[in-house]
């Protein structure tokens, strides 16, 4: 048995904007539904135990959500920073607990980590993602995907080996080729980011799909069910944006049984 919670379905900046005094921001400054720390995902596995997909810098509030103490296995996507922020408090965690911490990351991303927290090594393993990972009975593949201005990330598949369930996180994607798209076929489930109902600005100056992408590009992959994250403050959880049956948007604290 896997289940799957959503921590945090914002984007970069997460909701409220620090800056921003728009609706969405407003609403969630008090607390409400359009309230989003920055996209993470917890993996409670009978037999792997307590995995996490990335480690932004709202882990630590995070893990209070989760009423955690300490994790040992993170998987990151990529080096940016709402992507990795948290790594530094993960690491002081590892060092006052004495237990080291293990990061499977794709080989090219643990040197930009390390360029950034040279000391996270101390505390911190990182291996590099590149075959086939077994997590319990889920065997995890990583592939690069384009993250359009923003350079690249990778996304991961998980394929249950009794089962053969199938499903893919895969945040920060934009333009993915032919061959990036693959691996999104006949999944049984799929998180996609999605920073914008429609993104008003140009594809060259974009960096991740927008929810109108989502629709079309799903109902090509044929997702039986598709969840969406890393949502800025265009998107207002109390409006009814008529999406098709099986999607929906992702929220903090949303489980997901396997
Ligand atoms: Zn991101
Ligand atoms: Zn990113």
């Amino acid at each position: 048995m896997t289940t799957l919670t959503f921590r945090g379905t914002g984007d970069s900046m997460g909701v409220p904007r620090v800056y921003c005094d728009c609706e969405v921001c407003g609403e969630a400054r008090t607390g409400g539904v359009n309230r989003r720390l920055r996209s993470s995902l917890q993996i409670e596995d009978e037999q792997a135990g307590t995995v996490w997909i990335d480690c932004g810098p709202d882990w630590g509030a995070q893990m209070q959500a989760a009423g955690l103490r300490q994790i040992k296995t993170m998987l990151v996507t990529h080096a940016h920073f709402d992507h990795i922020g948290g790594l530094v408090e993960w690491a002081d965690a590892c060092r006052w607990t004495g237990e080291r911490g293990t990061a499977y990351v794709p080989e090219e991303v643990i040197p930009e980590i390390l360029a950034r927290f040279p000391w996270l090594s101390r505390h911190i393993d990182f291996l590099p993602f590149e075959s086939a990972l077994r997590l319990g009975s889920w065997s995890v593949t990583s592939w690069r995907v384009h993250h359009g201005k923003n350079g690249y990330a990778y996304a991961f598949r998980f394929a249950h080996l009794a089962t053969g369930f199938c499903w893919a996180y895969c945040s920060d994607a934009i333009g993915l080729t032919d061959e990036q798209q693959q691996p999104l076929y006949g999944l049984d489930l799929l998180i996609l980011g999605t920073s914008f109902y429609k993104e008003p600005f140009a594809y060259e100056t974009r960096s991740v799909y927008d929810v109108v992408e989502a629709i079309e590009l799903t109902a090509k992959w044929g997702a039986s069910r598709t969840l969406l994250t890393h949502m800025s403050h265009d998107i207002d959880l109390r409006r009814d944006y008529a999406l098709p049956a099986r999607m929906s948007f992702a929220y903090a604290g949303l489980e997901v049984r396997l």
